[in-house]
């Protein structure tokens, strides 16, 4: 038998954000699809239309856009399933609603209490584990008042006719086989009054009429998944494999671990974005958030990920969203950069550097390619420059370098003289200045450098030697603060 074509969707519900967790299902659904040169179909799930947010879907189509993963049927590009958006497909729902209502497994509901709130998808989800259920009053409804209460106009709803007394199973990639007591499950609305279906009915006709061979979708869907084999098995239709991923979390500052939310950092890719985040960095980091390549190596680029994504590698234990590992990865792929492309990116986050460091920034920024791990780290980095205040002089103390004070000073009124009769002002030359001087009086370059870096910047650590600082801070500016210790140290 041929095998069929894999098909996998990303189905997101127009929020106005990309959380990472739903980036990650989206690089999952795209991986696997395309391990097996199969498709990979966008669909918008905007059932629930109280929540809608303008310009919500343009995010999704630019987040896909700048991560490559890109679609072969959705609704900017089409395709033969369409239409790729559900609420474009509100009369398809109900006309499978009625056929399961004909065939005895779904059923009207003109109950007044019934909530379209029921409606669930998203952050509304985990909470639908029922605590309550519908008391199925209209479940056993005659013929005859389902028909009058139609005619009378009664709105209604549709729900799902749960068999009683049984149980269902289906069995996951992942998780293997699940069985539940159907009588845990409720009789859950599919339709609701205003003829939208459910976002839990809808993924169901969607992925049978879209043809979809695998659904992956995060953890958080596996309490729903068997009232979905039950509608699967009401239509006579075979259910697409499921593939569930574990849930992202985040560290709490008490140690704990709690789903993944603003309170952990940047959660959206948009925000990780800003902070200077590139998206090649954050693709590999998600890609090994919940899969394993079982292999030494983690850096893979998006066609290494496809040639190697498999359903053995997906963990079944939640991933913990590790800033300071996002902070590696992405240190990596910036060093990798061409020196003109990171010139090129950095463009958006030097705004606020002070204007000399701007002007020479074709110099600065080959100091912070190599130091910095997200470009939001730029204007920090240098900021210290801008700040010199009396520092202690004790640091003008170093064992390592056998120097104390009166040393430090010394070197530093020599260099005085010199630096104040030097035109050049280059890297090169104020190199060449200090080997000179340290050569002349037999020292090891260290001694030389120690003082005249520590005198004109305050700091112990900087991002780079004494001749990038005093080129960075000038002629003018180098000597004020050479003086200002030499004044203090006397
Ligand atoms: N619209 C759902 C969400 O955004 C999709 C879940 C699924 O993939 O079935 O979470």
């Amino acid at each position: 038998m041929d095998k069929k074509e894999v098909r996998t969707r990303f189905a997101p519900s127009p929020t106005g954000y990309m959380h990472i967790g739903n980036l990650r299902t989206a690089l999952y659904a795209y991986l696997f699809a395309k391990h097996d040169n199969g498709k990979f179909i966008l669909r918008i799930e905007d059932t629930d239309q109280k929540r809608y947010v303008e310009g919500a879907t343009e995010v999704i189509y630019k987040t896909l856009e700048q991560t490559h993963l890109i679609h072969d049927e959705g609704p900017d590009i089409g395709g033969n399933y369409g239409p790729y958006v559900q609420s474009e497909r509100k009369p398809m729902y109900k006309e499978y609603a009625l056929k399961l209502v004909e065939k005895g497994e779904a059923y009207y509901c003109f109950c007044s209490g019934n909530k379209d709130e029921e409606d669930t998808d998203e952050d509304s989800h985990e909470e639908e584990v029922k605590t309550y259920g519908y008391n199925r009053h209209c479940r056993n409804l005659s013929k005859e008042e389902v028909e009058k209460n139609l005619a009378e106009g009664k709105p209604y709803v549709i729900r799902q006719k749960v068999p009683i007394d049984s149980t269902i199973t289906f069995h996951d990639e992942v998780y293997g086989d699940i069985t539940v007591d159907t009588n845990t499950l409720d009789d859950q609305i599919l339709l609701k009054s205003d003829g939208m279906p459910t976002y839990n009915f809808a993924n169901v006709v969607d992925d049978y009429l879209m043809d979809i061979t695998h659904v992956i979708r995060g953890k958080e869907y596996i309490s729903s998944t068997p009232k979905y084999q039950l509608l699967y098995n009401a239509f006579g239709w075979e259910a697409p494999k499921t593939i569930h991923l574990s849930t992202i979390m985040g560290q709490n500052a008490d140690g704990t671990v709690s789903k993944l939310s603003k309170r952990h950092g940047a959660v959206s890719f948009a925000k990780l974005l800003e902070l200077g985040y590139l998206q090649e960095a954050i693709i590999n980091y998600i890609a090994l958030l919940g899969w394993s390549a079982r292999q030494e190596r983690e850096v893979f680029s998006l066609s290494e990920l496809v040639e190697m994504f498999d359903i053995d590698g997906i963990v079944k234990t939640n991933a913990i969203f590790d800033y300071k590992k996002l902070d590696w990865f992405n240190a990596i792929y910036i060093t990798q950069m061409s020196h003109e492309e990171f010139i090129e990116y950095s463009k958006d986050y030097i705004k606020e550097l002070p204007e000399y460091l701007k002007e020479k920034w074709d110099f600065a920024s080959t100091l912070a390619q190599s130091r910095i791990s997200k470009f939001s780290d730029i204007v920090p980095m240098f900021e210290f420059l801008s700040n010199y205040t009396d520092f202690d002089l004790a640091l003008f103390e170093n064992k390592k370098n056998k120097l104390d004070k009166a040393q430090s000073l010394q070197i530093l009124q020599d260099m005085y003289v010199t630096l104040t009769a030097t035109k050049d002002w280059s890297v090169e030359n104020l190199n060449k200045i200090i080997q000179d001087y340290t050569t002349e009086k037999e020292f090891k370059i260290g001694k030389t450098m120690w003082p005249l870096r520590i005198g004109v910047t305050g700091q112990v650590v900087t991002p780079g030697g004494g001749a990038e600082m005093l080129y960075l801070l000038g002629k003018e500016e180098s000597l004020n603060r050479i003086q200002n210790c030499i004044n203090r140290l006397q």
